[in-house]
């Protein structure tokens, strides 16, 4: 199975961008996003991002330092130091900088090897017993589901997985355009 956990900034009024999918991030309020390669050293007023999947709870954590209390939000609700879980889609608001997280997943294509998937296994679509080293395609699931049904490659056909409901044609998560971001927006002044 594969899953990316993707980073995404905007800063105001300027279209979002993908910043990639490293392993921890310090951000800083001017939209500064670099890799924290040194945890003992982090600059004053950064946050620290961390891109990893969390038992099921989340993809991401944040960690606010005790000055910034109160100063983000996550998906419009005021954030207090400390860490918290960031969710697929969840949307950070910093000033002027839009921060968010995403999960995509896609298929993964391998051999079979029955040491490493099992023995006697078939393919989830034709019911054709595999054959070692034969090129299967492994489905990565759902947010909610978990799959990994393995295929034989040529009945994968980038069709829906009959199990989980996985579509490999679905386009790949990205921010909300700008008149979404401003309904937000507006919803948060007015709370
Ligand atoms: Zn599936």
């Amino acid at each position: 199975m594969s899953a990316t956990i993707n980073l995404w900034k905007a800063l105001l009024n300027k279209p979002p961008s993908l910043v990639g999918s490293a392993n921890s991030y310090l951000v800083s309020v001017e939209g500064e996003i670099n890799m924290d390669v040194q945890p003992k050293k982090r600059p004053d007023s950064t946050v620290v991002l961390i891109p990893q999947p969390i038992n099921g709870q989340g993809i991401a954590v944040l960690l606010v330092p005790d000055e910034l209390t109160r100063q983000l939000s996550l998906n419009n609700s005021v954030l207090a130091a400390g860490t918290h879980i960031l969710c697929h889609a969840s949307h950070i608001c910093w000033n002027s900088l839009r921060l968010w997280v995403a999960r995509t997943d896609s298929a993964r294509e391998t051999q079979y090897e029955p040491h490493t998937h099992g023995k006697e296994m078939f393919c989830a679509r034709t019911r054709s017993r595999l054959i070692p080293n034969e090129p299967i395609v492994i489905c990565p699931g759902t947010l909610t589901d978990p799959c990994g049904m393995i295929y034989k490659k040529s009945a994968w056909l980038d069709i829906k997985c009959h199990h989980c409901g996985f579509d490999p044609n679905q386009i790949a998560w990205s921010p909300p355009q700008k008149g979404q971001s401003n309904i937000n927006e507006l919803t948060q002044l007015a709370e």
